[in-house]
């Protein structure tokens, strides 16, 4: 267990993360800010899913480590830090607790039930930008790191590379994953109309990546670089909402 002295030096410490990984491109831009029109654009809104939850637990170790626990606990973790840079965020849910209408009885219909639900949030967010988190599974133990799958929308591609590059240089950097175009099996990507990444942070299959995930100040640095990442494409996901 983590003091709350310990938990407030981890935070600073990725809010310090945060800041050195923004703030090098901020000033890079700041050139071009004059041209543009006085009127303020409207703000973006980041949805952060943490993948699974309630019926469904997702990918599960052996040693009963479930993903939906882990992709909230850094959901959570990355809408703390997301406020203090003052973003607006939206959870897909914050417990692992899902309530489901008494017509869904099967799991199945449950299942799709939260689609649903999720995939109603998303689309009638304004000016939204869709963060997913979740944790890959493999059969064997030898796969590793973290990697972004994108969706088709505009600007989604551009949140992947940023959020991968951060993931390789901040996390690991023997993570020869690249960011990816996202598979059609996966309805919540592909219904979609804002820009959107699912970031699949690591191999629960990988002991490695199995006993980073379980520690508190590994999550933390996860949620940072996915905040980071959010705010590096800020401007442009900024421009791209208001030029459609
Ligand atoms: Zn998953």
């Amino acid at each position: 267990m983590q003091t709350n002295k310990q938990i407030k030096i981890a935070v600073g410490a990725a809010l310090a993360a945060i800041l050195t990984l923004t703030v090098v491109r901020g000033v890079a831009r700041h050139g071009a800010v004059h041209a543009v029109a006085a009127e303020k654009p409207a703000p973006l809104t980041l949805i952060i899913d943490a993948g699974h939850g309630g019926e469904d637990g997702g990918a599960v170790t052996k040693s009963g480590l479930t993903e939906s626990g882990l992709n909230l606990d850094i959901a959570l973790r990355a809408d703390a830090l997301a406020a203090f840079f003052g973003v607006k965020t939206v959870l897909t849910r914050d417990s692992e607790t899902l309530y489901y209408s008494p017509g869904a009885t099967t799991t199945r219909q449950r299942k799709a039930e939260d689609q649903k639900r999720r995939l109603a949030l998303i689309n009638g967010t304004d000016n939204a930008v869709f963060l997913s988190i979740h944790q890959n599974m493999y059969t064997k133990p030898a796969p590793y790191g973290a990697q972004v799958l994108y969706a088709k929308t505009d600007g989604s591609a551009e949140l992947g590379a940023t959020m991968q590059e951060l993931l390789v240089q901040t996390l690991d950097a023997s993570n020869r994953r690249a960011a990816e175009r996202v598979g059609d099996t996966i309805l919540l990507m592909n219904y979609i109309d804002c820009p959107a990444v699912l970031v699949e942070c690591g191999f629960l299959s990988n002991p490695n990546e199995e006993a980073l995930l379980r520690s508190d100040a590994y999550r933390l640095k996860l949620a940072a670089i996915l905040t980071a990442g959010f705010l590096q494409q800020r401007d442009e996901l900024l421009n791209l909402q208001n030029t459609m």
